[in-house]
């Protein structure tokens, strides 16, 4: 595999299986430099799997993984050294102060970036003097991350990392993405199961369902070519019409709803000559194209 500078983690035919369970399945993508890529899948879907692949803890049984063009088992690290990781459970020794682990911290990172260091325990209100065992969830998951920033990683990791915590830390969260990635050239890849979060923040999205990537790319791209339409009838139908350009139909009588991706001229006419007219259109949200994309995916292994 060539490495193309402009992407920072590339991922081809990555399969990853659990004895009967595949995990991961041919899993293709590509996260390009400077971009927030947003991972979103349900429980169960994948998500970790493929960010220990990342992280060099698993080894690909088939395909290949990359990261900054090295092969993560086998080079951790050059590979490591390069990446700030957050995972769902924060693993901090539990009888340090937070002061002594940052400063114990530091020592092991070249670019730990003091000054970065206090400006975020303070934006994120984290107390010097605190037992990491008397911190909350939430103020961990903060330590957490302000301990994956500190030394500026070229790629943040985050493993769902708004996973049981209230708004006030979300907010941080997302903050501090935001703030990262408007450094040039920084990269973050995080999971997530909350579609209105991921919308939020990231400009690349990569739906993992089953182990399976069901839709990937730009997020404007993604939602300039996916469209809610919604139609109505003169007369109650007890079945949407057949355009075979609708991901998916949500409706009862009257009035159906169809997520569209791009086939509109299609979807037009086979409304049109159901007797339907268009009483609405409108981007859809991530949310309504993710359960679209999903249900449609499972139509077609149905049907294998
Ligand atoms: P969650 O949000 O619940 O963490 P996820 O999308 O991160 O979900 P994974 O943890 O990657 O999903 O799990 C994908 C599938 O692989 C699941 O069915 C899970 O049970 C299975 N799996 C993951 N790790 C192992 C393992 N070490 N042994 C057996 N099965 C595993």
């Amino acid at each position: 595999m060539t490495h193309n500078g402009d992407t920072v983690v590339e991922t081809r035919g990555l399969t990853r299986r659990f004895g009967a369970i595949t995990a991961l399945d041919e899993v293709s993508l590509a996260v390009p430099r400077g971009s927030v890529f947003g991972l979103v899948g349900v429980n169960g879907a994948g998500k970790t799997t493929l960010i220990k692949h990342v992280l060099g803890l698993l080894r690909a049984q088939a395909g290949s993984i990359r990261v900054f063009g090295l092969d993560p088992v086998a080079e951790p690290v050059r590979v490591l050294s390069r990446i700030g990781y957050l995972g769902e459970e924060s693993d901090l020794p539990d009888w340090m102060r937070v002061g002594e682990l940052l400063g114990y911290l530091q020592a092991f990172y070249p670019t730990w970036d003091e000054a970065h260091a206090e400006e975020l325990r303070r934006s994120f209100e984290i107390d010097p003097s605190a037992k990491v065992k008397h911190l909350s969830k939430g103020q961990r998951a903060r330590v957490g991350l302000l301990v994956a920033l500190a030394y500026r990683p070229e790629l943040l990791l985050l493993d769902e990392p708004s996973s049981g915590l209230d708004p006030i830390v979300r907010r941080d969260i997302l903050g501090a993405i935001i703030r990262t990635i408007s450094e040039e050239g920084r990269t973050v890849l995080f999971s997530s199961h909350l579609l209105d979060e991921v919308e939020r923040v990231s400009d690349h999205v990569a739906m993992i369902h089953q182990g399976s990537i069901v839709m990937c790319g730009g997020l404007d791209e993604i939602r300039a070519s996916h469209l809610r339409i919604t139609i109505r009838f003169d007369e109650p139908q007890s079945e949407p019409p057949s355009t075979g350009a609708a991901l998916g139909w949500k409706g009862a009588g009257q009035e159906w709803s169809a997520i569209c991706d791009g086939q509109l001229p299609r979807f037009h006419q086979a409304a049109s000559e159901a007797g339907a007219r268009i009483v609405e259109q409108a981007a859809a949200s991530l949310d309504e194209i993710f359960v679209a994309r999903v249900a449609n995916a499972r139509l077609t292994s149905d049907k294998e």
